[in-house]
């Protein structure tokens, strides 16, 4: 994206310094992208710019705004870390527009049920604008907006609904133009528009380069090209793909939107932003995560004349632990939900295993089911009855060891950037191996690749209960990325091995309903991966096969009040594949397919393989629930083509169609 694509003259006359700025600045850049993404022309250039300009008007006007915004955006109010969800339910936004605009639920439901109204947003939309009022409503500003969603997050207890209605009432009252559907969608957080956070990364990165923060005691400078840097087009350019890395890095190592912004404001550019923010105690990164490789033909490929090791793949749950210091320890999961209260017997162990001298620590690791008599490592499934909350030690029935793998931290000192073998060295110092509690990841180096050796590391690791290796160059290339899936990693997985590719993270879509023995529950689901880049929900498959009775009752205890009245704009399916109902994007399945193919129907990777086709998967099998994955976390579209030329290279193109084609 070039500077050139920026509005260089922003309406800063309607926004004076320092005066609170309306929330109509926010849901009309909403609007704008709403609009364009209907008309086809809403790409991720176009949504960017338009964020940009908002985020320039702030860091002009009112630069306390810009946080706030941004979690707005994000359908957030806090970092994941903290739990402060929003996701209104409909029953609550139902019974705030009723009383707001004096209709019955009935009026609601059938405006609802209407053509006109795709969701509720769009009911409080056309309810508001055909209010009569006597009296305009104080403006609504984006700070009111906010503090009232946080309020609304943090709202616990029996009176919690009502005040949650209460709140969501106050606020559309006030609500003028589009504002009460956006109000709603922000409450239910769903802004149905398609916005991620790299795309707002980018766009916050771009705005800081484009329109400069005040620094203290000096006033605001404007718009760098009309202000005083002056910058040539291509310099401009330059420092605003500088900054677009600095930013996305600084968010990897800090994911806390007001500490980046903090840091912003305070006037960091792309040289000092990691000065203020890399990893720190009590803010867990996502983690890096491991490329697949289809055998030890491609991983000599990969590593031949580089130093790596081999590590056993324990299959359990993957936990960094962040210890502050002896008496404040966490630990979080793999998507930064914190998981104390889950582990507090992983706790003790951290505690009583650290070594002298070791004050503070970050450490990654996959928790595994073990069992202390046998001394042996139990199965996924077994780690998946422990309870989740308010656990106490002395009821634990599933005991977990610690298999330590990483250190991203040690004494206050970040280790991202050290090479593996030496954040592994400290990774020994920092805790003591204790039988059946504290274990390091099995493991042996390699100084260069001999596949015979290789192999047998891996049959060592089958033979001891782990899903096969995960192989990391060790020296050259080896520093410990923060959410990214790295070649740097590689899993190799026995299943692999015997050709039946990788599990895939699926989201569930869309379900069917059951006929025979099946009737009362859905029979099959249609499940999608998430394409990062469109933004988009895309269909691999449908799925019947692998579930239990009990999974099938599970599924549609959990399903049937996530049944969406139409499908969503962002779920690109194929007419030829019509569920009987359309559901909510909220939980990963990992599943396991015979093979990858090119799909008429299926819009995964759509046209990367074949002209106005995607890739589908034959034969799905339900494997498990991924309860520490969020549905942007399932698989990515790039990850399915590579999957897909994996088994092409080994000569099969997959042949026919997918399993419903
Ligand atoms: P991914 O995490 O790559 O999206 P996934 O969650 O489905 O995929 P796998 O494909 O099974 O998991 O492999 C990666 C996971 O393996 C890691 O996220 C981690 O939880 C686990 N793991 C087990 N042993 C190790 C190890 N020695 N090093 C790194 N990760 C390990």
């Amino acid at each position: 994206l070039s500077s050139a694509a920026f509005d260089p003259a922003l309406r800063a006359a309607d926004y004076p310094v320092g005066k609170p700025v309306g929330f109509a600045l926010v849901s009309g850049a909403l609007r704008e992208i709403e609009a364009l993404k209907h008309s086809g022309k809403g790409s991720r250039k176009v949504m960017t710019v338009i964020l940009s300009n908002l985020f320039r008007t702030l860091i002009h006007s009112r630069p306390e705004d810009l946080a706030p915004t941004i979690y707005i955006l994000s359908n957030k109010v806090a970092p994941d870390y903290e739990e402060a969800e929003l996701g209104v339910g409909d029953s609550i936004v139902i019974r705030a527009l009723c009383e707001t605009f004096g209709r019955s639920e009935k009026q609601i439901k059938s405006m609802m049920a209407s053509a006109e109204a795709k969701d509720l947003g769009e009911v409080a939309l056309q309810s508001s604008q055909s209010q009569k009022r006597l009296m305009m409503p104080a403006k609504l500003t984006i700070e009111k907006v906010f503090s009232e969603m946080r309020a609304v997050a943090h709202a616990s207890g029996k009176e919690s609904q009502k005040v949650k209605k209460e709140k969501i009432q106050k606020l559309l009252v006030a609500c003028r133009e589009e504002e009460a559907k956006y109000i709603v969608r922000t409450f239910q957080s769903k802004l149905r528009i398609g916005i991620q956070l790299p795309t707002v990364m980018q766009a916050l990165a771009y705005a800081f380069v484009l329109t400069s923060p005040a620094r203290s005691g000096v006033p605001l400078v404007a718009d760098t090209r009309k202000g005083t840097h002056k910058l040539s087009e291509q310099k401009l350019d330059e420092a605003m793909s500088a900054m677009d890395a600095a930013v996305r890095q600084a968010f990897s190592e800090m994911p806390n939107i007001d500490k980046l912004v903090g840091a912003l404001l305070e006037g960091r550019d792309a040289k000092t932003l990691a000065d203020v923010c890399s990893i720190s105690l009590g803010v867990p990164v996502k983690p890096m995560l491991a490329k697949p490789s289809k055998g030890i033909g491609e991983v000599a490929l990969r590593l031949s004349g580089v130093r790596f090791t081999g590590e056993w793949k324990y299959d359990g749950e993957r936990a960094q632990i962040h210890v502050l210091s002896r008496d404040e320890i966490y630990v979080y999961s793999r998507n930064s939900e914190n998981m104390t209260e889950k582990y507090p017997d992983v706790i003790k162990v951290v505690r009583e295993t650290l070594c002298e001298g070791v004050q503070s620590c970050i450490i990654d690791s996959e928790l595994v089911a073990f069992d202390l008599e046998a001394k042996k490592i139990l199965p996924f499934q077994i780690l998946s009855t422990r309870g989740r909350k308010n656990i106490q030690i002395e009821s634990i029935k599933v005991q977990v060891c610690i298999f330590a793998f990483d250190l991203m931290l040690h004494n206050g000192t970040p280790l991202v950037k050290r090479p593996l073998e030496e954040r592994r060295n400290t990774l020994w110092k920092t805790l003591t191996e204790t039988e059946g509690k504290v274990k390091f990841a099995t493991f042996r180096n390699f100084d260069e690749l001999k596949e015979e050796d290789v192999q047998e590391f891996l049959d060592q690791s089958i033979a001891g209960s782990c899903e096969g290796l995960m192989l990391k160059t060790l020296t050259d290339n080896a520093i410990y990325e923060p959410s990214k899936r790295c070649i740097n990693w590689l899993k190799l997985k026995k299943d692999y091995m015997d050709g039946m590719g990788d599990s895939i993270d699926v989201v569930p879509i869309g379900a069917f309903y059951g006929k025979g023995k099946r009737t009362g529950a859905y029979g099959a689901y249609l499940l999608a991966i998430y394409n990062l880049e469109e933004e988009e929900f895309q269909t691999v498959c449908k799925a019947g096969t692998g579930f239990s009775d009990e999974d099938l009752a599970t599924h549609y205890n959990f399903f049937k009040g996530r049944v969406l009245k139409e499908r969503e704009s962002n779920y690109n399916v194929s007419d030829k594949l019509k569920p009987d109902v359309w559901l909510e994007a909220c939980q990963v399945w990992e599943i396991k397919a015979a093979d990858l193919s090119i799909s008429p129907v299926h819009t995964s990777a759509f046209g990367v393989k074949a002209d106005g086709k995607g890739i589908g998967l034959r034969f799905p099998r339900f494997l498990r629930v991924r309860d520490d994955k969020g549905p942007e976390d399932s698989t990515g579209a790039d990850q399915i083509v590579e999957m897909f030329e994996a088994q092409a290279s080994v000569g099969n193109d997959g042949g026919g169609g997918g399993d419903d084609d």
